[in-house]
């Protein structure tokens, strides 16, 4: 829908302002528009030039070469003069060609091509843009086209409004993809992971791809010099980004640990062939660089068709990263196939193919970061969890040493910096080792757990528990003083005394022992936990069962 109403500004109107199309023969010279020179084709006369059905491309090119007639629609008076800026010749999709003109009132040659600084900067490369007046026929000469193109006459002003519209649909995908790259760009920087900055890359080369392709790379001043490099420069930029676009992928989908053969296949035809190709792309033999569009773009076909499928296989193995380049990837390879075939057949460009890659590179992109966002938080939930699995004790859910420690030190920070008191209980169960030895060793284990369950129920929130020794619990409440702790101590040991009589139905009559200490300002969190066994081991001689408090 959105495509719709921003594609409704760009609309052509094929062959508008054009009456009729003739293409000239010329016998002893076949469809060498080269070696024609255009004052030749103006001074040729009627005979030498053949109607054409079609009015609105500059078809019959067989080798993308030849010249043609173009008889415009008699001017009215009120276009030229409302806006007094005569009529322009446009040649859309110029891609590859090279377009001389011969134009009334003056019939003085022109030449022009994305690749260089001639088109009028006023406009944007999707066509190239010959002014001219009068009535006369208009003579257009072409080279290196690699498909039809159309053509029309219109009204100055009506262009330059509908080029408008040209410029906010692609500069605004554009946007979205420079600013896509610069913040997974700014993601590596920091993050150091190898997808962003394939990410990155591939956006970027992406870009570079539509700019090139449509032209308008060339008329920025920083890009200009890429116009040296002609169409070549063109197919040098898309194999790359296929390449970079191809390793992204089988990083991001997670294809190599999901589907290795497929991922393997992958890497050769969308990788490893088209580098290959590149090279033989840049060394200066062979010369002749014509085999490059049919095997890059069938290269670039296959590449598409292996990675969906290894997409879907590794989403289907339960990659949800695959799941997303996938909603992304497939639209977008969609149409960048199509775009492959039709500048393969020849078949002229349609404004949804014309707009279709760089709007839905930009909704790819858009897609992807949310896939990344996604990625992020897969791993922050390992985390988290490798995290929980790491400070917990497997068998209570206590804390660990390691987990209860830790925490201790934090607590013992916060309460100097709040200047409140903190208390630590050393708790250990009485005789643990007989009733292990008389009930086994699960009843032991599940005595273990009900003391951590009496436990739980009668700590405050902020209170923590931790599992220190095989039957020796640490208790720290922040915010209690010696007189609270031991109020809770008490509760705690008599709590435990009359819950923990019976354990799976065995009668193991369990206690504790319990030391409690306040934290003191020269305290680390190693004397603190000293201190408090020391007291704990006080009680175990003064009897069992029993609180002390070590002042
Ligand atoms: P005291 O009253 O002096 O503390 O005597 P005690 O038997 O509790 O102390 P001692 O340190 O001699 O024995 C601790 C026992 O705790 C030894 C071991 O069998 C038992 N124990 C340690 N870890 C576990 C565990 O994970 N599960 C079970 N069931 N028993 C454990
Ligand atoms: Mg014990
Ligand atoms: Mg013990």
């Amino acid at each position: 829908m959105l495509l719709m109403i921003l594609l409704a500004g760009c609309a052509r109107q094929d062959g508008a302002g054009i009456r009729s199309i003739d293409r000239h023969v010329d016998d002893r010279l076949p469809a060498a528009a080269a070696d024609l020179s255009a004052d030749r084709v103006v001074a040729a006369d009627d005979a030498r030039f053949q109607p054409l059905a079609r009015t609105e491309h500059l078809a019959g090119a067989v080798d993308g070469r030849g010249w043609w007639r173009l008889r415009p629609e008699p001017s009215t008076a009120g276009a030229s003069a409302t806006h007094g800026r005569g009529r322009l010749l446009l040649v859309y999709y110029p891609y590859s060609a090279r377009v001389t003109v011969a134009l009334p009132p003056d019939y003085r040659p022109r030449s022009a091509s994305i690749f260089t600084s001639e088109p009028d900067p006023a406009y944007s490369r999707r066509a190239l843009v010959f002014p001219f007046e009068g009535d006369g026929p208009l003579y257009v000469g072409v080279e290196s086209a690699r498909y039809p193109l159309p053509v029309e006459v219109r009204d100055a002003h009506d262009y330059a409004v509908q080029d408008q519209a040209h410029a906010r649909l692609l500069w605004g995908s554009v946007g979205i993809l420079i600013g896509v790259s610069l913040a997974v760009l700014l993601f590596w920087s920091l993050l150091r992971e190898r997808v962003y900055l394939l990410f990155a890359l591939s956006m970027a080369l992406q870009l570079l791809y539509v700019l090139c392709a449509y032209g308008d790379a060339y008329s920025l001043p920083a890009l200009a010099w890429l116009g040296r490099f002609g169409v070549e420069g063109i197919w040098f930029v898309a194999t790359s980004s296929t390449i970079v676009t191809v390793l992204f992928l089988i990083e991001f989908g997670e294809l190599r640990p999901r589907a290795p053969r497929l991922s393997g296949i992958l890497g050769w035809v969308g990788a490893r062939l088209p580098g290959l190709l590149l090279i033989a792309l840049v060394l200066p033999w062979p010369a002749y660089k014509g085999w490059f569009p049919p095997l890059g773009n069938g290269l670039l076909l296959l590449a598409n068709l292996v990675a969906i499928v290894t997409l879907a296989v590794a989403w289907l193995r339960g990659s949800r990263h695959a799941g997303f380049v996938l909603i992304a990837w497939v639209p977008m390879i969609s149409v960048s196939t199509a775009r492959t075939v039709q500048l393969g057949a020849g078949i002229p460009l349609t404004p949804w193919l014309e707009y279709g890659l760089p709007l839905l590179m930009a909704f790819a992109a858009v897609v992807l970061v949310l896939g990344l966002a996604d990625r992020m938080l897969t791993f922050r939930r390992e985390r988290d969890a490798a995290q929980r699995h790491a400070e917990r004790d497997g068998l209570t859910g206590a804390y660990n040493r390691d987990g209860i420690t830790a925490r201790l030190g934090h607590a013992l920070n916060e309460t100097r910096r709040l200047h409140q008191p903190l208390a630590v209980l050393f708790l250990d169960l009485d005789h643990f080792k007989a009733i292990n030895d008389n009930y086994g060793h699960p009843i032991g284990d599940a005595c273990l757990r009900a003391v951590v369950e009496v436990i739980r129920d009668q700590a405050r929130l902020g209170d923590q528990l931790g599992r220190v020794g095989g039957e020796e619990f640490l208790l720290y409440l922040p915010g209690a003083t010696l007189a609270a702790a031991r109020g809770t101590a008490e509760r705690l040991r008599s709590e435990v005394q009359t819950r923990c009589r019976e354990v799976m139905g065995a009668p193991v009559r369990l206690t504790l022992s319990i030391g409690v200490v306040e934290c003191e300002p020269r305290d680390t969190v190693e004397s603190l936990i000293r201190r408090a066994d020391e007291a704990m081991y006080r009680a175990k001689h003064a009897g069992r069962n029993q609180v002390v408090v070590l002042a």
